[in-house]
């Protein structure tokens, strides 16, 4: 299940401010510490204890002004496939414009939540103005003021309304989801690993009506692939769209369990590839990165090395993922790519038992505690696994404020090593105790 919100509305009326504040800006945070470049139109958020994603359409707005409403309208159209929620915004100061009316005529046809939002009511006295969006035949309406934030909590509350719980199902088999730019051989490693489809067990319809889960049972392993539906019927047009591609892999790796990222040998990774990686990154799933084509590589003694040292260095500081050199054409690795999408989903499932644990890391920190802060020194008491359905751990301490990232990476990178999370990302956390 997922639960993606699409921001929508002609330009000018407040969609990247609303966004900024849905998504309450920790990414920019995040972002400054880690110093990678990231999409600022794609977040994830939380209200009420429900996690959803929100992508601000306009974002992905680019082209002249004649082509504009042509662009706007593709966008929509596109949220109104893709997305499971929609925000439309309009804008108080400058009353119903012709393209807000165009949307909403688009919109009124759509049978997912449509959320109007009535943006720029700094006060009360715009209030009143609002009413004549009534007119849009859309129903109720909220006011907001995405500057100031007056109305937002009321929209969220209403939203998550519509939201499902994203518990994990526990499904029997991995769910795999092969993503990565256009071009990488995405589809030449879906065919190199399935052959001609004759392994096809059982299509599962998915949550909505083009996302499939395909389930295959090849080399041994028995696995899902998501969404091979999309990659089966894709269309050019629609591949050209940069929204378009960000949706279908915002979708996919929130379905999956872990992401196959296909990256293309000739070209490196490149910015479109670290956007994905981090998707991945941020819902948590598994990752390995497969570098196909690589028969069209001239290879010296170094050749692979240094480029799996390049990858690394860009995805730092998550580099404790498999990065496997493979070709779709000439299908060499392709078993290994599969064997270790496996071993990351089981590496995902790992659970590590209290008391094993508190055995080994309690004393790697007492050999190496977290430095003292203004004379006062950091005393662990205990740790666990939380019930999540991907591996997050919680320290107990005294004063937990003062342990910094530096030290929760350096635990972090002790548990990689004993525990084997490869692929996997990992949440610590210290609390007072
Ligand atoms: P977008 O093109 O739809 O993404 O719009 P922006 O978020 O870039 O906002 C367009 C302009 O409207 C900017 O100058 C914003 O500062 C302003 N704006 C956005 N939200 C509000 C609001 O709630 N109140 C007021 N007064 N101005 C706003
Ligand atoms: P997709 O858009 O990611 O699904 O990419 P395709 O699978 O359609 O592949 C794009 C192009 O790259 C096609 O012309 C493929 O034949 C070619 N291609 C894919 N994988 C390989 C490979 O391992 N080696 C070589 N030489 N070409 C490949």
């Amino acid at each position: 299940m997922s639960n993606i919100v699409a921001i929508v509305g002609r330009p000018n009326v407040g969609k990247s401010t609303l966004f900024n504040r849905l998504v309450q800006r920790r990414d920019a945070i995040v972002d400054a510490v880690s110093g990678v470049t990231r999409d600022r139109h794609y977040g994830k958020s939380n209200w009420n204890g429900k996690e959803f994603s929100v992508i601000d359409t306009g974002g992905y707005t680019v082209g002249s002004d004649d082509i504009f409403e042509e662009e706007i309208r593709k966008q929509v159209n596109l949220a109104i496939e893709e997305a499971d929620i929609i925000v439309f915004v309009v804008d108080v100061e400058e009353g119903i414009s012709p393209m807000d009316e165009e949307v909403a005529k688009l919109l009124r046809k759509v049978k997912k939540p449509i959320f109007m939002a009535v943006n720029k009511v700094d006060n009360s006295m715009r209030d009143a103005n609002a009413v004549e969006f009534y007119n849009l035949g859309l129903g109720e309406y909220y006011t907001i003021s995405s500057i100031n934030g007056s109305g937002t909590g009321e929209l969220l509350d209403a939203m998550v309304e519509e939201m499902t719980d994203i518990i994990e199902e526990e499904t029997e088999l991995p769910r795999f989801a092969v993503v990565g730019r256009p071009n990488a051989g995405k589809s030449s490693f879906i065919n190199a690993l399935i052959g001609e489809e004759r392994n096809i067990v059982t299509d599962i319809a998915g949550t909505t009506r083009d996302t499939v889960d395909t389930k295959y049972n090849r080399f041994g392993f028995d696995f899902n692939l998501v969404d091979t539906a999309g990659i089966r019927k894709k269309s050019k047009v629609k591949e050209d769209l940069e929204f378009y591609s960000v949706m279908r892999a915002v979708k996919t790796i929130e379905l999956c369990d872990v992401a196959i990222l296909v990256l293309d040998a000739t070209r490196g990774f490149e910015g479109q590839d670290e956007n994905i990686f981090w998707l991945a990154e941020k819902n948590k799933k598994g990752i390995i990165i497969l570098v196909n084509k690589w028969d069209l590589v001239e290879k010296e003694t170094n050749t692979m090395r240094d480029f799996e040292a390049q990858i690394r260095r860009e995805i730092a500081p998550f580099t404790d993922v498999p990065i496997i050199f493979i070709s779709a054409l000439t299908k060499q690795r392709i078993f290994k790519a599969i064997e270790t999408a496996v071993e990351v989903y089981e590496n995902r499932k790992k659970r590590i038992t209290t008391s094993k644990l508190n055995d080994t890391m309690l004393e790697i920190i007492k050999h190496n505690p977290p430095p003292s802060n203004k004379g006062k020194f950091v005393k662990v008491k205990y740790c666990m696994q939380l019930p999540t359905p991907t591996p997050q751990f919680v320290f107990f301490s005294n004063l937990p404020q003062y342990v910094k990232d530096p030290y929760k990476r350096y635990v972090e990178n002790k548990m990689r090593e004993i525990f084997d999370f490869k692929g996997v990302p990992i949440v610590i956390y210290f609390r007072k105790k």
